[in-house]
């Protein structure tokens, strides 16, 4: 989870906690930690005997078989300005694929001591579709309720409802509000992500309360690095660095990562023994603040596995440095997330190109099918809603995209090499899929 507070805010609630000895909730930042935590006061036993289980499953990984995920953008908006324009959406997607590929163009800001620790998960994330939803709801986060903001997930509560969680990474992106109480903001949320069902890193029933829920969530205004709408920094000085990677910290924690001080201040205090669970991150014992301290080092007394005193690694994405500052996963999270990806989120390797129709009420035809130029899509009973369509290619990658059809328009294939592929169609009522054979 990515959160912001206004410094006073932050200040204040920490005093209010310390008096309750409770642990603070806007200085830590996983508030479904703290809810078990304030629910079931033995996990912090159980929360440290899971980080040694992982710590001691832990295994170098020989193979690196680049994996793809196909990813979803939920678009949810009620205001112009938060339904962000395909420029956005793509940029955020190279931001991703740069990052977790290790191709991004600021490696070489990662400080020498962290160098030989970096690694690249070789993971490609690839466009499945875009799904925009207007509504007149509001999503104003609800620290009370497991699913944060299920509303967003929900088209009967004027959200998107997720396509296949098992096959696709759903990311919805909407303008969070601030969770308040009497009026006064307690907590800005960025994003949020949740972790895979029974990740022996995390305290149990962490994962999403409801299959439909499973994905990340972002705020509007941290998505891509072409984003037009300025995020403004919450001291109320100017304006935040954003550079499209909450995503890359979300999908992080979508693919089993904690942060690297390990959740310190959530199980009892901020300590340079809390674990993320990961060998080769350095300790620290509490986040970055949105800046690029490269001064900062919170663990001076604990060396391992560096074999020296370090800084704190403000350039790791699964810490809150500004995104100007962040760089790097290091080779055993890129290890975990590569393992997740083979172990409890394997659906989102499989091939999503499928003959079977998913629902009835979108039964089409392709004409002429094989096709040279151009298709026409036509349903067996008119649609009174738009409809999305997708031209897969047989390795599952996405080659063309058709927004908003009406009717039964000319669809253009210039460009479109000849082989076998799969038009995906999606409207509000559902999905279906047909082949088509370009010639
Ligand atoms: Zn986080």
């Amino acid at each position: 989870m990515k959160q912001l507070l206004p410094a006073a805010l932050l200040l204040c609630a920490c005093n209010l906690t310390a008096q309750n000895q409770l642990p603070p909730i806007v200085c830590g930042n996983s508030v479904l930690e703290y809810k078990m935590h304030e629910h079931f006061p033995e996990m912090e036993t159980a929360f440290r005997e899971t980080f040694d289980q992982a710590k001691a499953a832990q295994n170098p990984v020989a193979d690196r078989t680049p994996y793809t995920v196909n990813v979803v953008f939920h678009v949810v908006w009620k205001f112009p300005e938060e339904n962000l324009p395909d420029s956005v959406i793509l940029n955020q997607l190279q931001v991703l694929n740069e990052d977790y590929n290790r191709l991004n163009a600021d490696t070489g800001n990662l400080r020498a001591v962290f160098q030989p620790f970096a690694g690249s998960p070789n993971i490609q994330f690839n466009l499945a579709g875009i799904e925009r939803v207007q509504t007149n709801a509001d999503f104003t986060i609800n620290l009370f309720d497991p699913g944060i903001l299920p509303n967003l997930k929900s088209s009967a509560s004027g959200g998107s409802d997720a396509w296949d969680p098992n096959q696709y990474l759903n990311i919805w992106i909407c303008n969070i509000r601030p969770f308040t109480i009497g009026g006064v903001t307690l907590a800005q949320i960025l994003g949020f992500a949740f972790p895979p069902v029974g990740l022996s890193n995390w305290p149990p029933d962490v994962a999403a309360p409801t299959p439909g829920e499973d994905g990340v969530a972002l705020d509007y205004h941290v998505v891509g690095r072409n984003n037009p709408n300025p995020l403004d920094d919450p001291s109320g000085t100017g304006t935040l660095v954003v550079r499209g990677r909450t995503a890359t910290h979300e999908v992080g924690h979508y693919l089993g990562l904690r942060h690297i001080w390990g959740d310190g201040g959530v199980f009892g205090p901020n300590a340079c023994d809390q674990s993320d669970g990961i060998d080769d991150t350095p300790f620290a014992n509490s986040q970055t603040e949105f800046n690029c301290d490269i001064t900062r080092n919170t663990c001076p007394n604990i060396e391992p596995p560096y074999g020296a005193n370090v800084p704190d690694m403000i350039e790791n994405y699964m810490d809150y440095a500004s995104e100007d500052c962040m760089n790097t996963f290091t080779a055993g999270q890129a290890m975990l997330m590569r393992s997740v990806l083979e172990g409890p989120r394997n659906g989102l390797l499989q091939p999503i190109v499928s003959t079977q129709e998913i629902s009835p009420a979108l039964t089409f035809g392709i004409y002429p099918n094989p096709a040279t130029s151009s298709i026409v899509l036509r349903f067996e009973k008119s649609l009174d809603e738009p409809v999305q369509a997708s031209l897969i290619d047989a390795s599952g990658r996405m080659v063309k995209m058709w927004t908003n059809i009406t009717g039964s328009p000319e669809l253009s294939l210039v460009g479109v090499p000849t082989g076998l592929y799969a038009i995906h169609v999606v409207a509000q009522s559902g999905s279906a899929v047909k082949k088509l054979v370009v010639k």
